[in-house]
């Protein structure tokens, strides 16, 4: 099964962090990374007042169903000192996100897919394009166009 998911980091150094993150998942052997965009940097979301954000994708294939891949990106957020008492949208050193998993819908409390924001965020669609610009979000379009239709936000390119 493939997977897209989304890496966000906003203390320290985001792009040696962020692939320390994809060596950390693909170390105990559940997944391999395919795929990887470079890194774009852009101002905070949300809660304003932090330093700027680095963020990635990857493209993942593993045999692990959606569940329980959302539980090995938390194992990794947590072993490289990821809090979960940090407050929402707050500084982190890693944020591990499933983007996607195909076609699949699901709704559940811990786990919503398409990632929810996903659509809505230059952070996301910018590398998810260096990749795979005609990639389809179920119910929500094809990448490069949900990117035409949003405003700027300041995402720019920063490493490959
Ligand atoms: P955020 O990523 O919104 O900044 P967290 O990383 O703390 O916040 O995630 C909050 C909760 O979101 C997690 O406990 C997780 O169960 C839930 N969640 C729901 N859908 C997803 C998804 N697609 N990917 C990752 N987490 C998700
Ligand atoms: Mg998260």
């Amino acid at each position: 099964m493939q997977y897209w998911i989304g890496l966000g980091s906003n203390i320290g150094d985001g792009p040696a962090q962020i692939t320390q993150a994809l060596n950390h998942l693909e170390s105990t052997g559940l997944v391999s990374v395919c795929r990887r965009s470079g890194c774009y940097r852009s101002a905070p979301w949300g809660v304003l007042d932090q330093p700027e954000f680095t963020n990635a994708v990857a493209l993942l294939e593993s045999d692990l169903g959606p569940l329980s891949l959302l539980d090995h990106l938390q194992r990794v957020e947590q072993a490289m000192g990821r809090r979960r008492d940090e407050r929402r949208w707050g500084p982190r050193v890693i944020d591990l996100d499933l983007l996607l998993a195909g076609e699949q819908i699901l709704r559940l409390k811990r786990l919503v897919l398409p990632h929810p924001q996903l659509h809505r965020r230059r952070f996301v669609l910018q590398p998810l394009a260096e990749l795979e610009p005609d990639l389809r979000i179920p119910a929500r379009g094809v990448v490069r166009h949900l990117l035409r239709r949003l405003p700027e936000q300041g995402v720019r390119l920063v490493s490959r």
